[in-house]
């Protein structure tokens, strides 16, 4: 069990990354963004404990995000290639993954630093919108949909994520300064890190990626 990380401050376009590499590479993505807000979404026992952090732009405890991503990889096969987005967020998690694909006989290939200048990140976040349905990602002016406040792949209805606000997105990037940085010479100091410019467009950023996939 082989596994890629993409780690980069929110904002930095990992989900849109992700969804370029899996489709060029057949990688599994695995976003633990997106399975909190499946969990709050149903109703899960999981998904109310999740919900206060994440309005907030909180960290979720480890042990919730660890006892999801186990479940998870408890799921897949041996021979099963993945990358996370937005896993590994602390380096309590980053070392109890390395402890886990250990055990499964695998191990953390490399880690993408997705590099992206602050006032970026700030208008991608607050001019995101999502799709309700299908959870594609759009922006109002850089990827907007053929029609407003609509899907173009499934029709589904767009909406903001209520952590895009202005407020929670400064929370959310003090976060990331705070406890997922550290991250970035841990995985440096193992070796891992590949330095990728995404603060230009997804394709190029995509682009950049796939040529440094080993
Ligand atoms: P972004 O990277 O843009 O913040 P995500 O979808 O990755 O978006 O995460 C949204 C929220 O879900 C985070 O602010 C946090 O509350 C929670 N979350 C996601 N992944 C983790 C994780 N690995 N550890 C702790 N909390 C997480
Ligand atoms: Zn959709």
């Amino acid at each position: 069990m082989q596994a890629i990380i993409l780690l980069g401050a929110p904002g930095a376009g990992k989900g849109t990354l992700a969804e370029g590499v899996r489709n060029a590479t057949g990688l599994i993505h695995v976003s633990t963004g997106d399975m909190l807000r499946a969990a709050v979404k149903a109703g899960t026992p999981t998904g109310r404990e999740a919900q206060a952090y994440m309005e907030k732009g909180e960290l979720v405890p480890d042990d919730v995000i660890l006892r999801i991503v186990g479940e998870r990889l408890a799921q897949g096969k041996p021979d099963d290639r993945y990358m996370f987005d937005g896993f590994p967020r602390t380096l309590e998690q980053a070392r109890q993954l390395d402890a886990t694909l250990a055990a499964l006989g695998g191990s953390v290939r490399q880690v993408f630093l997705l590099e992206v200048p602050v006032p970026v990140i700030v208008s991608r976040l607050s001019g995101r919108r999502i799709c309700k349905t299908c959870g594609a990602v759009y922006h109002l002016t850089n990827i907007p949909p053929k029609q407003a406040g609509v899907c173009d792949q499934c029709g589904g209805p767009l909406y903001q994520r209520p952590d895009d606000s202005e407020e929670t997105v400064l929370n959310r990037l003090e976060v990331y300064q705070r406890q997922t940085a550290s991250l970035i010479e841990f995985y440096a100091q193992k070796g891992l890190l590949v330095r990728i410019n995404a603060g230009t467009t997804p394709q190029a950023a995509t682009a950049e990626l796939l040529a440094r996939l080993a």
